[in-house]
């Protein structure tokens, strides 16, 4: 393993729930306590409960 800067950001948890109706997704930030098929909130096309489809992280690409 290569040895890295130690300042750098730990990465960002993000979650998507999505619509079983209509297949609507929305991405937004990781809440604790989320996980994969947790009920969550609710469409804004149709009003059915959403569900946490995926939760993955981002690391930041830093510029050059
Ligand atoms: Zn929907």
């Amino acid at each position: 393993m290569m040895s890295r800067q130690k300042n750098q950001q730990p990465p960002k948890y993000y979650a998507v729930e999505e619509c079983p109706k209509c297949g609507y997704k929305i991405k937004r930030d990781f809440k604790d306590g989320d996980y994969v098929l947790k009920i969550s909130g609710v469409c804004p096309k149709d009003n059915s409960p959403m569900f946490i489809s995926m939760i993955y992280t981002e690391v930041e690409q830093p510029k050059k």
